[in-house]
């Protein structure tokens, strides 16, 4: 196994550790672990195509079109249903359904279907990877006319101020209590006009059901549960995902991590533009909040793993405008982040023309090679430490001198021995990494925690690491009951 290293890193033998349990186990630094490059490797740009050329030829997925009719939705979720069961005996393939009322734009009431395959683990805690499957045609020029009158009528000014003059009917995910946004009260379109959604987001739903094969296949025995996810009615207002994250908050289910991917499969910007080195993730803040450090942990082993693939980290929730199916995930308290194409061609979605030829499948296939390195590198490591204390404040202080940087954490489950990083309270990425013994606390002396931001990422006897879980205080609305 060759070793990685990103940060200045030493290993420590405790003399600095007050107080804690002294266990010299020996932890590797991350690991290029040849199991995980295997399965990384075995991605088939072929079979994405192929995938993708019968998933774009239903004539619409639209989540309000008739699924009774030939070549409907209703056609389109049962070949991927019938693709997954026969992939591997390993997955287990089952309809999420949900009966949702008042979708926009949906006549009465919609019996909505996810696709979900799943991988089960050692442990139950879940790392999902997810396209969405609906299509959506909106007629009159697509999201490029969307996006034009957005900026045209009151200029790039916002969030506010592009989501008040957006008119697409898609998914933009609203705070709760919010009154719907204009565009979501237009009137019904006719849902069964033809909508092939090859790139948004037959990419992704392609995605993660080759994605469901090369683990299923890996031969690799994971720790987590792993979950291979298209939704539905996702451009309605993220209604699939949102359905599947309330069932799973109310049912307790431990999602640890969600991999969403909505239009990963161009390379082509429609401004003239070509990009196919680069993957965009965006993740909802504040930052070392449980998705930003999801983002920065997905770059860091794509960066191992895919390295002439880069990964651009955007420190923010979506696109002006947009939205996509991880915030459904943020909104239920999951870690969820978004992977989209670095250069969109808004002329070519949610129209007649958002056909295959817009597909790099060259493309598809490193985006969803940096997928993979992430989540295997995630089901393989223990999950991440647990540094709140159960009223969710951050377990540290400054020991009885008053100035000495004093961590604790709760041992992880399969954890050989963890890692500390540390940075200026200013800087935005990890600059000091150091890595310690099966210990669960650890003291700095004389490092003022006020000036540092302290993080600790679990790693198992093989050198897997886990995100890393960051000392910081819980944002102001969840300590003040909102207000
Ligand atoms: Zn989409």
């Amino acid at each position: 196994m060759a070793t990685v290293g990103q940060f200045k890193g030493t290993t420590v033998c405790g003399a600095a550790v007050l107080g804690a349990v002294l266990m010299h186990a020996p932890v590797q630094a991350q690991t290029v672990d040849p199991r995980i490059e295997k399965l990384v490797s075995s991605v088939s740009e072929a079979r994405l195509q192929t995938l993708l050329q019968k998933l774009s030829s239903f004539k619409t997925r639209n989540t309000c079109s008739d699924p009774n009719a030939p070549d409907s939705i209703g056609a389109a979720r049962q070949w991927i249903y019938d693709e997954l069961k026969r992939t591997s005996p390993k997955l287990q393939v089952s309809f999420d359904t949900h009966q949702v009322q008042s979708i926009r734009g949906c006549q009465g009431t919609i019996e909505l279907r996810n696709v979900m395959a799943v991988l089960p683990g050692k442990s139950p805690r879940r790392i999902y990877v997810s396209g969405h499957y609906d299509s959506l045609n909106l007629g009159s020029g697509g999201q490029q006319t969307s996006n034009a009158g957005a900026t045209g009528a009151q200029g790039a000014t916002g969030a506010r101020g592009a989501q008040g003059a957006q008119t697409r009917p898609g998914a933009e995910p609203q705070a709760p209590g919010e009154p719907p946004a204009p565009n979501q009260q237009r009137p019904a379109r006719d849902p069964n006009v033809v909508a092939p959604g090859a790139n948004d987001d037959g990419s992704g739903t392609v995605l993660s059901m080759e994605l469901a094969r090369v683990f299923a296949e890996s031969g690799i025995e994971f720790d987590a549960t792993l979950v291979f996810m298209t939704v539905a009615g996702e451009e309605q207002g993220l209604v699939g995902a949102g359905a599947h994250a309330k069932k799973a908050k109310d049912e307790k289910t431990p999602i640890q991590a969600w991999f969403n991917n909505d239009i990963v499969g161009g390379s082509h910007g429609g401004d003239g533009s070509i990009d196919g080195a680069t993957i965009r993730i965006y993740s909802e803040g504040p930052e070392d909040s449980p998705s930003r450090s999801l983002a920065q942990f997905a770059a860091r082993i794509g960066a191992i793993y895919v390295p002439n693939h880069r990964v651009r980290l955007m420190a923010r929730r979506d696109r002006f405008s947009r939205g996509g199916d991880h915030s459904a995930l943020n909104a239920q308290g999951f870690a969820a982040i978004g992977f989209r194409e670095s250069r969109e061609n808004y002329a070519k979605q949610h129209g007649p023309n958002d056909t295959i030829d817009g597909v790099d499948f060259t493309y598809l296939a490193q985006n969803a090679r940096v997928n993979a390195a992430g989540m295997a590198t995630l089901a393989l490591a223990p999950p991440p430490p647990v540094v709140t204390n159960e009223r969710g404040a951050p377990s540290i202080d400054r020991r009885s001198s008053g100035y000495d940087a004093h961590l604790r954490w709760q041992a992880s489950p399969g954890a050989a021995g963890y890692r500390i990083f540390w940075r200026n309270a200013w800087a935005p990425d990890w600059e000091h990494e150091l890595t310690v013994g099966a210990v669960t606390e650890y003291t700095f002396p004389k490092m003022n925690i006020d000036d540092w931001v302290f993080g600790v990422a679990a790693i198992d006897a093989a050198g897997h690491e886990s995100s890393i879980s960051a000392y910081v205080t819980p944002p102001r609305a969840a300590t003040e009951g909102g207000q």
